[in-house]
């Protein structure tokens, strides 16, 4: 697949990717709902396959004791939510999409932690739809 580019809404951090492939995830758990304000539409692209510039202006926070999350130090768009821990998800940036400047003929892979999701707003097609026990259960981690 080809190159795509975006950037954050200022446009002081950019970046090109190779997308693997059109499937996307979203996340509707509690912490993408605040981060985002909705939920989080993203792609995983492997580290070696993006490269940003203005990375200057990037800023991250440790979300969880295995997650990070960036954003855009001037304008505060989110860049990405990426596995700091070492591990089988370890490595990929999680690329919202709506920061890519041709977000075309991406589609939906799966919706995780469907039971968190406010009822007011769905998404459409035919695509799994796992609760917060199925998500946990995919990612090989125990609710607690
Ligand atoms: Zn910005
Ligand atoms: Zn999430």
């Amino acid at each position: 697949m080809a190159a795509r580019t975006g950037q954050c809404l200022c446009g002081k951090v950019a970046f090109s990717a190779k997308l693997p492939g059109a499937a996307y995830g979203v996340c509707h758990c509690k912490m993408c709902q605040r981060w985002t304000g909705s939920a989080l539409f993203a792609i995983t692209v492997p580290e070696e396959d993006i490269t940003f510039t203005g990375k200057h202006e990037i800023r991250r926070f440790q979300s969880s004791g295995w997650a990070e999350r960036a954003w855009c130090g001037t304008c505060g768009a989110g860049l990405w939510y990426r596995v700091t821990e070492a591990g089988p998800h370890y490595g990929g940036y999680e690329i919202p999409i709506g920061l890519f400047d041709d977000a075309g003929g991406l589609e939906i892979q799966h919706e995780i932690f469907v039971d968190c999701k406010p009822d007011s707003f769905g998404l459409v097609g035919d695509h799994p739809r796992l609760n917060q026990a199925e998500t946990l259960q995919r990612l090989g981690l125990t609710e607690d």
